[in-house]
């Protein structure tokens, strides 16, 4: 039986308990046979299978949420759905169709509804898309065969020794990824980014990086980046060069509610190290995130009061009032899963 985190006992890390069930579909030469649930277990996968030679492997994200209610409610997850479709076409994988994928991630909830913790825990769902062609030669061919699995797991508070302001390294020289694959969500990018964030903790403490090459910002390693004051939000516009977050525009979105002014445009870093408000992290994981020092050229340069800022609060306390289901969810983002769905 798998190990709840509860508010009284220590939560395990994120993401190192899987829930008991996951859903998997198989494509043959580009078309998706049908989904099924099966316990979770070790897959079988040939050792000639592309994602593991050539890279092709694309991932998602997101949560489901227990209300104050009791109710499990995915929150967005049709952008995820949108996204990995997206990222699975960067990548030349078969493009799962839009309602595979989104009943694999409700059927994924369905079957783990017991082990989907109360707030601020969550059930973190994590679709996986693999190539599977058994074909070394295929190097410069993309895979027609491919693997679709939802994985989920019961996750803690992101925040459970306190919300602590982040600590970042700016990075002006080295790419996050590739400017092909910005917007994709690949683990290649993730394993591109490695080197410079351990040598930047290492080096500096820190807890991210923030990518800024010739000093326009980017994002952080599995973050959004956003510049905050009591009366605008600060951001940069969707373009290829980034991940294009949920949790970035539904922080956008309940901005805009609250009358900030929300600006979408290219950021420089000159304007990032004299801004006088705040700055946050966005993405699913952390929700929102502040950011406290940024290390750039040896320097630490402290935002804000280099604590986690009123704005900052005010907005992660709003999204998880949604995701609660506590505050009316007036935009539509949740959608209740009550263990009915076809397993
Ligand atoms: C997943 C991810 C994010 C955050 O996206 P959300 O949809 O908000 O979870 C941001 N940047 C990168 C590089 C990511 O992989």
């Amino acid at each position: 039986m798998t190990t709840l985190p509860t508010s009284t006992a220590k939560a395990p890390p994120f993401g190192t308990v899987p829930a008991p069930s996951m859903v998997v579909a198989e494509a043959v030469r580009g078309s998706f046979g049908p989904a099924r649930t099966e316990p979770m277990g070790t897959l079988a996968i040939h050792p000639f299978a592309h994602a593991l030679h050539y890279g092709s492997a694309c991932f998602e994200g997101l949560k489901a949420h227990r209300g104050v209610d009791g109710t499990v409610r995915l929150f967005r997850y049709q952008r995820h759905v949108a996204r990995m479709r997206r990222t699975a076409e960067l990548l030349h994988l078969p493009v799962p169709p839009e309602a595979l994928l989104a009943g694999m991630i409700r059927d994924a909830v369905a079957a783990n509804l017991e082990v989907a913790p109360a707030s601020p825990g969550a059930l973190y769902l994590r679709p996986l898309l693999l190539g599977t062609d058994p074909n070394i030669g295929a190097a410069a061919a993309p895979s027609a065969d491919a693997l679709l699995l939802v994985l989920a797991s019961p996750v803690g508070d992101y925040f459970a020794g306190g919300d602590r302001a982040l600590r970042l390294k700016v990075e002006t020289d080295i790419p996050r990824t590739t400017p092909a694959f910005g917007e994709a969500k690949a683990g290649a990018n993730y394993v591109l980014a490695l080197g410079v964030t351990r040598q930047a903790r290492a080096a500096h403490g820190v807890d991210q990086v923030l990518f800024a090459p010739d000093g326009d910002v980017q994002e952080a390693g599995a973050a959004n980046f956003l510049l905050l004051s009591e009366d605008r939000l600060v951001t940069r516009n969707l373009d290829g060069s980034f991940l294009h977050g949920v949790t970035r525009d539904s922080v956008l979105q309940l901005a805009r509610d609250a009358s900030l002014e929300v600006e979408e445009r290219p950021v420089r870093l000159e304007e990032v190290l004299a801004w006088p408000g705040e700055a946050a992290l966005a993405g699913t994981a952390a929700v929102l995130a502040g950011v406290g020092e940024l290390v750039h050229e040896g320097r630490t340069h402290t935002i804000g009061d280099g604590t986690v800022g009123p704005v900052t609060r005010r907005l992660r306390e709003a999204l998880l009032a949604i995701q609660r289901a506590e505050a009316e969810d007036r935009h539509g983002w949740l959608t209740p899963v009550d263990g009915t769905e076809p397993a």
